[in-house]
């Protein structure tokens, strides 16, 4: 995701041992084919959870994968699942999402496919692979879309699967639809050898994190870093640079991570979206990460890139 060596990369990524095959998505003839192999692995999302195995020590855990067969014995088709792309292997990787109420049909429910579990859990654990956690992403990002996407945005009509899923076309006004990423920037805000952090609301007890916001309509990246710091905590910034961008599937997200100047430092905090902020120093943030600070105070895990921007503040390579 960076060329810069010093930034450390956070456990979601883009970054893929398998092939989309984008270009292929189109030819239904070719996706049938795909679906039929008996190579094909298919991974199970239940409300959004996936079904995994681990290891007997638990030390690694993977996606569980199925075959078409498998599934075919509890009554689930390969009929609703997405494509996923071409592992190294050459078997097609397609993915089943079950929404709670169709999981509930199954014998046994969803303890059928028991242990399921969130991506946000499987990041944090650090056993699973880091190609493994970009195809969850992957599949979590699209399932949420689907989800939340059952009829035309545009007319209400009954929306059917396209390209192995990537396009939902309306069948009574032909509208199609694409998978959606909502930018948001994400922003290390410095002055004098401090960044800013705060405290949201939804955070957990005693966590900091440097502030973020979506990209508005008329935004562009340096825009949108500038209205949200001035929103949330009233500080003017001078100079923006991007660092890096991260996909955040909860539900899809595309993180720009930026770093930008403060041109002043007394705060004005919004009382809604940032009750709590100030500015830390580099030793306070080191106690942070390593979570030894006096109070408890404590910075995001590593899967996210609020967590690579707060280290390489942290570490001197920004701010
Ligand atoms: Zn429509």
């Amino acid at each position: 995701m960076t060329d810069r060596p010093q930034l450390i990369i956070p456990h979601i990524t883009a970054q893929t041992a398998f092939d989309r095959a984008a270009e292929k998505r189109r030819d239904t003839e070719w996706l049938d084919t795909q679906r039929a192999s008996p190579e094909a692995r298919l991974f199970l999302l239940i409300d959004l959870k996936f079904a995994i195995r681990s290891d007997p020590d638990r030390s690694k855990t993977r996606l569980r994968p199925f075959t078409a067969r498998e599934l075919g014995s509890v009554g689930l088709e390969m009929a609703g699942a997405s494509f996923l792309g071409i592992a190294e292997d050459g078997a097609p990787l397609f993915a089943l999402c079950l929404s709670p109420s169709e999981a509930a049909r199954l014998p046994d429910g969803a303890e059928t496919f028991a242990p399921l579990v969130d991506l946000r859990t499987l990041a944090n654990q650090g056993e699973m692979p880091p190609a493994e956690l970009t195809l969850a992403a992957q599949m979590r990002g699209l399932a949420a879309w689907h989800a939340t996407n059952r009829c035309c945005s545009r007319c209400g009509g009954k929306l059917e699967l396209r390209e192995g899923g990537w396009r939902l076309d309306c069948w009574a006004c032909g509208q199609l639809h694409f998978p959606r990423s909502d930018p948001a920037v994400i922003m290390l805000i410095t002055q004098n050898g401090q960044c800013l952090m705060g405290h949201e609301p939804r955070f957990q007890d005693n966590m900091y994190s440097v502030l973020a916001g979506f990209v508005e309509p008329g935004d562009d990246i340096e825009t949108a870093v500038r209205r949200e710091i001035m929103e949330e905590a009233g500080i003017r910034v001078g100079r923006v640079e991007y660092v890096a961008s991260q996909p955040w599937p909860f539900p899809h997200q595309l993180m720009i991570g930026c770093w930008g100047e403060a041109l002043n430092s007394d705060l004005t905090l919004d009382p809604v979206e940032m009750p709590e902020a100030r500015w830390f120093g580099r030793e306070e943030v080191r106690q942070m990460l390593d979570k030894v600070h006096p109070r408890g105070h404590f910075v995001p895990p590593p899967l996210s890139i609020s967590h690579m921007l707060i280290r390489a503040f942290a570490d001197g390579v920004l701010g």
